[in-house]
């Protein structure tokens, strides 16, 4: 078998031209304007994942600050669950989107009041519809089964549950790294079968408040952004005259994408926030007292984090150099590839060094197998034994949604800098 041609899509160099990190005069990247070196010290060990807290703010007081009072800015928290910086997103963002009864914990304990903590995932237990309801969190339904489950703790805790209808979508975000509507899917009320479930709603006596529509993930095209906004907003009114009760929440979903290699342009959010304050004019007369929401995990999140391990081994293969570091693909999957892209790409990686000498190596972990390989031959400052590794764009998908326990490591440190 012949090697593949060589996938260097990011390099280390032009990267670090691009990311808005600084350095001191070592070279040595800087973290809350401290070393690399020293904070990893003072986390206690590698591999670890560092978040940006200044960052993580900015990001979210950017957007919020250009968007209207009625529209809502909130966290996924899927994209990154580390209860610090769920606290921390709590903060910044007017509400927090949770999928699991084990995320709902966390929110509940960030501070973020129940009324803007919601839940979707296609496969709730009743236990956690129970336990959604005694929350007074609003609760996306995705079936016609949770109705009755819901009826039920709404009658035994005295208070009905607030209940949002999530669309599973008639078409999807166009070019999107992931497809989450259009066609057949779990997720989410057929289109054709929404007046039915409002009936059943209405039925049930469940507290109607609204819809959650969500169509893609990781989308870098502004246009396609607007567009599925705008005709979510658009197929939310055809239900209008049904509506079980005023429409007070619309969530218009999320996608925003971040760059992962230096050939994916940043997205431009100025089209998509100027389309979202018009829909929040015209919201004022069609959907008097509702608020538009959109929920972003990997946008907030994404670019405040770095995955930090530490070079073990330097060794040459038929002349290949390789960087064997003490984290990989168990702790980072996303950078290894092997979390749903099609195409490996290399994210931008970086030797914590200064160095006038420069190198293609491949940086790969410590498991028993060529899918553990965090870089693939991309040029990096000559490291040796002991240095510091840096993988960028690491704040969102990271440590839990790796199989860590693969190979029995040492699970990753977290810390929020
Ligand atoms: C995963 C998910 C998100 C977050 O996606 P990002 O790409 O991280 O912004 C938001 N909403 C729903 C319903 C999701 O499933």
């Amino acid at each position: 078998m012949t090697d593949p041609a060589p996938a260097v899509t990011a390099t280390s160099a032009n990267w670090s031209s691009r990311d808005p990190w600084q350095r001191n005069n070592d070279g040595e990247l800087l973290i809350g304007n401290r070393p690399l070196a020293l904070v990893v010290e003072s986390v206690g060990s590698t591999p670890c994942y560092l978040y940006d807290r200044e960052r993580l703010s900015a990001r979210a007081r950017n957007l919020r600050s250009r968007l209207p009072a009625e529209v809502h800015l909130h966290y996924a928290m899927k994209a990154n669950p580390m209860p610090a910086l769920v606290c921390h997103m709590a903060g910044q963002v007017d509400g927090i989107d949770v999928a699991s009864r084990g995320e709902l914990r966390v929110a509940l304990d960030s501070g973020m009041s129940p009324e803007h903590i919601s839940f979707a995932g296609p496969g709730k237990s009743a236990s956690e519809l129970r336990q959604a309801v005694a929350a007074g969190i609003l609760i996306n339904i995705e079936s016609f089964r949770e109705i009755g489950i819901l009826a039920d703790a709404s009658r035994q805790w005295g208070q009905a549950a607030r209940v949002a209808v999530r669309i599973n979508l008639p078409f999807e975000l166009k070019a999107s790294g992931m497809k989450m509507a259009g066609g057949a899917r779990q997720f989410g009320i057929d289109a054709d079968q929404v007046t039915n479930m409002l009936d059943k709603i209405s039925q049930a006596g469940l507290g109607f408040e609204g819809f959650h529509m969500y169509a893609g993930s990781q989308n870098l095209r502004p246009a396609a952004i607007v567009e599925s906004q705008l005709r979510c907003y658009e197929l939310a009114l055809e239900w209008r005259d049904q509506f079980p009760a005023p429409l007070r929440s619309l969530n218009l979903g999320g996608g925003f994408g971040i760059p992962y290699t230096v050939n994916d342009m940043p997205l431009d959010t100025d089209p998509i926030l100027l389309n979202l304050n018009e829909l929040a004019v015209r919201a004022r007369k069609d959907l008097p007292g509702a608020h538009l929401v959109i929920e972003l995990g990997r946008y907030l999140v994404g670019e405040a984090g770095l995955y930090v391990a530490r070079v073990i081994d330097r060794k040459i293969s038929r002349g290949q150099v390789f960087l064997v570091v003490d984290g990989g693909m168990h702790q980072h999957l996303a950078a290894s590839g092997n979390f749903g892209q099609v195409m490996r790409k290399n994210y931008p990686v970086e030797v914590n060094r200064r160095s006038s000498e420069t190198e293609t190596a491949s940086v790969v972990g410590p498991l028993c197998t060529p899918l553990d390989l965090l870089a693939d031959r991309v040029p990096l400052n000559v490291a040796e034994v002991g240095d510091l590794v840096v993988v960028f764009q690491s704040g969102a998908y990271g440590r839990t949604a790796s199989p860590r326990d693969f190979l029995g490591h040492a699970d990753v440190v977290e810390a929020l800098i």
